[in-house]
């Protein structure tokens, strides 16, 4: 069953547990000004995103999805990591980390130093052509599509999740999408499983080669209503791990949780990592208020 839980909790759980499966949603780059889909509810808070199938079989939908990127990336493109990410990277470098799955695409579990890794969902920095299997830096397509299309370079827009941006009622008929630089005719893509899309096989099998490595699931930031996600959580609980969620509001995976915290995640990362670093850290606080003489 669930419990009320505070900092001292999570502390414990990751104490007693060295080998963890962590999975981190939107909620872990929400404060390094990464906008997310879902409110406390686990509701769309915004439009839904574009589906595979309307990005692949429609032109228009590609022009459009494009032009947005085109702002979406300034965002997105120079995002740092927040104190969640970097909290993740020192619990790896303590060597408690089997593996960190991320439902994110922006690359800031990496940036911050974390290497074991898997990208759920892909990444938006890179670029794939869907005829020749072409992957491609996005700064490179940024260059192109800035040359291409010089009006629409100085227009503004507010950042939107997963690098789109909220650019509406503008004709996008105009919009000059390239084709694949290698093969010269094929659709590009970014590299990221998009909704209405299969997360690769082998992705899914890694994933939970690595869950049966580890010894409880730690979830950072995340709703966990899609299930791409949510599916390991439910194996998890199947195998009898034990898991421990730090999200601000709803998750789909309440049912199941041993531990939550409901605070937001690089508030309370960053105050599992400072509690991680201080020997006292688990004395109660009473008790540490003597000590120190307060
Ligand atoms: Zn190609």
């Amino acid at each position: 069953m669930q419990a009320a839980a505070n900092v001292d909790a999570l502390l414990d759980f990751v104490r007693r547990h060295p080998r963890l499966f962590v999975i981190t949603g939107a909620g872990c780059s929400t404060e390094v000004g990464i906008p997310d889909y879902r409110d406390h509810n686990g509701e769309w808070k915004r439009p839904q995103p574009v589906t595979f199938q309307a990005f692949m079989g429609d032109e228009a939908t590609r022009r459009r999805y494009w032009a947005r990127s085109l702002l979406g990336w300034r965002v997105m493109g120079r995002a740092q990591p927040g104190s969640a990410h970097r909290a993740l990277a020192a619990l790896e470098a303590a060597g408690r980390i089997e593996l960190l799955l991320t439902q994110n695409v922006d690359g800031l579990h990496s940036a911050a130093g974390s290497q074991r890794t898997l990208d759920l969902h892909g990444r938006i920095d890179t670029v794939l052509c869907m005829d020749c299997g072409m992957r491609a830096p996005r700064t490179a397509l940024q260059h192109e599509l800035e040359r291409r299309n010089p009006g629409w370079v100085a227009l503004q827009a507010s950042a939107a999740p997963d690098g789109d941006a909220d650019l509406e009622g503008l004709d996008f008929g105009g919009f000059d999408v390239p084709s694949c630089a290698h093969c010269g005719n094929g659709l590009l893509k970014p590299d990221v499983v998009f909704f209405g899309e299969s997360v690769p096989r082998e992705r899914v099998e890694a994933a939970r080669a690595a869950l049966a490595r580890s010894q409880a699931v730690l979830v950072v930031g995340s709703s966990l209503m899609v299930y791409s996600g949510f599916r390991f959580v439910q194996a998890a609980a199947d195998a009898g791990l034990p898991v421990a969620a730090v999200n601000q509001g709803r998750t789909r995976a309440d049912g199941l949780l041993a531990l939550k915290l409901e605070q937001d995640a690089g508030t309370a990362l960053q105050a599992l990592a400072h509690a991680w670093a201080q020997p006292h850290a688990s004395v109660p606080a009473a008790v540490a208020g003597l000590v120190s003489g307060r």
